[in-house]
Parts: C-alpha cells; sequence; structure tokens
C-alpha cells in the first residue's frame, strides 16, 4: 500500500499516493532533510510528576490495550531501520517502568540496517530504577543514556517533579557515571525562579560525573497548558550565566544535533543548549517519533498523527510493506519548521510524557 495523509481532526487518514517511492530508501522529506533518527515512546506512565510535563493529577492515560507490544515495536524498527533509520531513542512517560525494558533494547540492537550496521540504541530516562537495570540493558546493547536532572536541591525536586526521589536519580546518575556508556549527558529545563541559580552548579555536577550538562529551553508541551513564554529561561540568559564563571567557545559541526555546544575555558569539557523555542535547528531536523500507543508523529509540535495500530492489528499480511508506506507518508508531512514563535501556534493535545521527549 502506499499512501499519504489527509488530516482529520488530530489522526491523519490513508489514501491513494500517486508517487510511491520503493521501500529501503531513505525516508527523505520534501525539504530535502533524510531521517535518521527515531524517537519511540515506550509508555506514558511516569514515576515523576515534573510541572512542565505532566498535571499532578487527573491524566487521561493512554489505553492499556493500546499500548504497543514489544513484537509490533520490533516490528516497526526493523522496516524503519530498513529505510535508512540509524538510532533508536527509548524514552516516555518513563521508558525504564517497562518490565519488558532489557528485552526491548535486547531485540532492537540486534537490528541492521541495509549496510549490514548494527542500530544505535539510546535511552532518556529520569534514572529511577537504574541501578537495578543498567547492567542488563548495557548487556543487551544499549549505547547510549541522557538523564534528567533539573535541580540538586532535595526540597526543589520535591517541588518540582512532585515526588520525594531526588536520592533515586543521584544514585542513578552514579551508576551511568560507573558505566562504560559514553557519552553520558544530563538534561535539565531551565526555569525562571526555580532552578536558574543552579546552572553552574549542574554543570560542574556534571563535570565530577564525566558527563556533558545540557539545557533545555521550556518548551510548551505540558499537559496543563500552563507554558508562558515571559517565564521562560532563553538560551542567551542560560549561556549569560555560565559566561560568569567560564570563558565559552562555540563548538563547530553541530550536524542534526538538538543541542548547540559549547566549550568550557577551552575544554575539554562541554555545555549544551537546546533552544528549540530561541533558536530553533528545524532545517537539520533528522527525527520522527512513535508515540507508545503506535501513532507516528513527524515533529514535536504537530498536531497531525499517522496511526500504525489499524495496520498492525490488522490482517493485511503486508505489514512491512504498510509500515513503509505509513514513514514515508509521515515524512512527506513534514512541514519546513515549527511554528512555536507564530501568534497561530496550537499546542498539541498530548503534553510531553505521552508525545516522547
Ligand atoms: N522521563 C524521561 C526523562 O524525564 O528523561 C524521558 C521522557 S521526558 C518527556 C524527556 C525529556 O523531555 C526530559 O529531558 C524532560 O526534561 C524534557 N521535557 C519534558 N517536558 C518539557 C518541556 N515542556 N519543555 C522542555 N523539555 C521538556
Ligand atoms: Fe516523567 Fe520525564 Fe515527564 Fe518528568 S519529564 S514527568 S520524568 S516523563
Amino acid at each position: 500500500m502506499s499512501a499519504i495523509p489527509v488530516t482529520i481532526g488530530r489522526r491523519a487518514a490513508l489514501s491513494l499516493d500517486s508517487t510511491p517511492v520503493p521501500a529501503g530508501s531513505p525516508l527523505v522529506d520534501t525539504h530535502g532533510r533524510v531521517h535518521r533518527d527515531l524517537r519511540i515512546s515506550l509508555t506514558d506512565r511516569c514515576s515523576l510528576r515534573c510541572t512542565y510535563c505532566m498535571p499532578e493529577q487527573g491524566n487521561e492515560w493512554l489505553a492499556k490495550t493500546s499500548i504497543l507490544t514489544l513484537d509490533e515495536i520490533e516490528l516497526i524498527a526493523r522496516v524503519a531501520a530498513a529505510d535508512g533509520i540509524t538510532t533508536f531513542r527509548l524514552t516516555g512517560g518513563e521508558p525504564l517502568l517497562r518490565t519488558d525494558i532489557v528485552e526491548i533494547v535486547r531485540r532492537l540492537a540486534a537490528i541492521e540496517g541495509p549496510d549490514g550496521r548494527p542500530v544505535e540504541i539510546a535511552m532518556t530516562t529520569n534514572g529511577i530504577r537504574l541501578p537495578e537495570v543498567l547492567p542488563g540493558l548495557a548487556a543487551a546493547g544499549l549505547g547510549r543514556l541522557n538523564i534528567s536532572i533539573d535541580t540538586l536541591r532535595r526540597d526543589r525536586f520535591h517541588e518540582l517533579t512532585r515526588r520525594d526521589r531526588l536520592e533515586d536519580v543521584l544514585e542513578g546518575i552514579a551508576a551511568a557515571a560507573a558505566s562504560g556508556l559514553r557519552p553520558l549527558k544530563l538534561n535539565a529545563v531551565a526555569m525562571r525562579d526555580v532552578n536558574d541559580d543552579e546552572l553552574v552548579d549542574l554543570v560542574e555536577f556534571a563535570i565530577a560525573h564525566d558527563a556533558q550538562m545540557r539545557f533545555i529551553e521550556q518548551m510548551p508541551l505540558d499537559a496543563g497548558h500552563t507554558w508562558d513564554r515571559s517565564r521562560m529561561v532563553t538560551q542567551d540568559e542560560i549561556l549569560g550565566a555560565l559566561a560568569q564563571r567560564w570563558e565559552l567557545t562555540p563548538v563547530p559541526g553541530r550536524g542534526g544535533a538538538p543541542a548547540a555546544r559549547w566549550t568550557l575555558d577551552g575544554g575539554p569539557h562541554t555545555v549544551g543548549v537546546i533552544a528549540s523555542v530561541t533558536a530553533p535547528f528545524c532545517g537539520d531536523c533528522d527525527r520522527l517519533r512513535l508515540t507508545a500507543d503506535g501513532q507516528l508523529r513527524n515533529c514535536l509540535f504537530s498536531t497531525t498523527e499517522y496511526d500504525l495500530l489499524p495496520i498492525l492489528r490488522g490482517t493485511s499480511g503486508e505489514w512491512e510493506q504498510d509500515i513503509d508506506g505509513m514513514l514515508r507518508a509521515c515524512v512527506r508531512g513534514k512541514l519546513p519548521g515549527h511554528a512555536i514563535n507564530d501568534p497561530s501556534f496550537l499546542q498539541p493535545a498530548r503534553g510531553m510524557n505521552a508525545i516522547g521527549g
């Protein structure tokens, strides 16, 4: 089946496409961007309730029956790898809440691209449960870890995540630092009057753990729709605060990476900033997203989704071909950039925990 989507409300439906692309060729969009990175959200559930991501209560969870199974995830990943995806980043919600997480990593890490090279498996996690599962994950083929930590102060952490679990996160980071997985990255959303006085401390903490600190501009993706541009800490402000302590020199050759990087006092340590709001990097975006309930998305901020569930749970018998068609439809529908800075911008219905960061 070859297909292009027609947006109907939040989801995309299929219609015939007159220009089919053979399965196995790269996923190139109409703006020439080649897609290499698939972010796979494994669950919308989480052990924390970060204010910028989830509501404290009343979250509308995805139906358990709609959550992709291990076999379904593997099938989609196999087709994506054949189409040139080289990195799978596992995220959520909290990916370590999946009881089959080690098996997911094992199955995905065994996939090879058309050139015979194994794909790369990365994970973004809040770090809770990491000491327990990291040996299994590493043995299964996990290649890289990003761990989120917004503050080093227990009272702030409790307030910000609505859970008193800073110690668990710190233990997770210590386990990651002790493992051989590198580069290790730590992520913090910079927030005014919440943690903007800790930026230097967080970088020093990262350096002490042989990790790279990355600050993220807060994006309008909270489930409560409370984002306020005037409250956002910008890349310029972040760099201004760090420049009080270090001499910052831009690192050239960012490629498709979301973070722009600077060396600290000439290196070797660096800091990254993901400035999706004030310095969007859409022109180099090589990412697609798969939600835990089988929706393909071509942008964090898109309001259109491409539903793989009817294919996966249907009886066509041509699952690979149909998934390939949907991947291509999703890529073809990608806009040149997000519109956060447009007055007409509409926040996606899903919060970040249900899209996958
Ligand atoms: N639970 C895992 C974690 O926190 O690392 C993985 C999922 S979380 C949605 C992935 C990343 O998205 C985290 O680094 C988190 O800080 C970031 N994030 C969530 N909501 C955000 C927002 N509104 N703006 C910017 N980053 C956000
Ligand atoms: Fe959970 Fe990650 Fe969202 Fe925090 S940012 S609530 S840890 S999914």
